[in-house]
C-alpha cells in the first residue's frame, strides 16, 4: 500500500513493487514528484504523474529499460523500521496513513529506492519479473502511466 493511498488494498506485491521501482526512475529521469495516485491491480496497473510536458516515446522506453534493468539485478527487498524522527530526510512522512504512528516503515530496494509503505513486497526483484510500458498520455498536467510485469 502507498502511503499516499491509504485505502488501496494491493493484491499484487509483484505489480506493487514495481511500482516503487518505477516511481523512482520517474523522479531521477523526468525531476518529477512520486504517483500522487496509483492503481495496482494483477493484470494492469496505472500511475498519474504531475508533468508539465509530455515525454518522447524515447523517453518512455528510457524509463522502462531502467526499471527493467534494476529488476534483472536480483535485488533483495529490504523492511527497515525507523523511529519517526529518525527517518532520513530524502523520505517523505507528509502523508503516513496513521500520523500518530512512532515507528514508520520504510521499504528500501537496494540503492534504488527508499520509500515509507505499509503494503506488500516481493522479497527480491527477480519475483517482478519483465516490467512492461503499456502506454502513457499527458492530459491537463497529468501524465498517466499504465504498465504490467510478467514473469
Ligand atoms: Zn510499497
Amino acid at each position: 500500500m502507498n502511503i499516499n493511498e491509504p485505502n488501496k488494498v494491493y493484491s499484487s506485491p509483484a505489480m506493487h513493487t514495481a511500482e516503487h521501482i518505477l516511481n523512482s526512475q520517474m523522479v531521477k529521469y523526468f525531476h518529477c514528484e512520486r504517483a500522487f495516485s496509483a492503481h495496482i491491480e494483477k493484470k494492469k496497473s496505472k500511475c498519474d504523474y504531475y508533468f508539465t510536458t509530455s515525454p518522447t516515446p524515447e523517453d518512455i522506453a528510457t524509463v522502462e529499460q531502467a526499471v527493467n534493468d534494476i529488476i534483472q539485478q536480483n535485488i533483495n527487498v529490504e523492511e527497515i523500521f525507523y523511529p519517526k524522527d529518525k527517518v532520513p530526510s530524502s523520505i517523505s512522512i507528509e502523508r503516513l496513513p496513521d500520523p500518530s504512528v512512532d515507528t514508520v516503515r520504510v521499504i528500501r530496494i537496494g540503492d534504488y529506492d527508499q520509500c515509507a509503505c505499509i503494503g506488500e513486497h516481493v522479497t527480491n526483484t527477480a519475483e517482478i519479473g519483465t516490467f512492461r510500458i503499456i502506454s502513457h498520455d499527458f492530459n491537463e498536467g497529468v501524465l498517466r502511466v499504465r504498465f504490467k510485469v510478467s514473469s
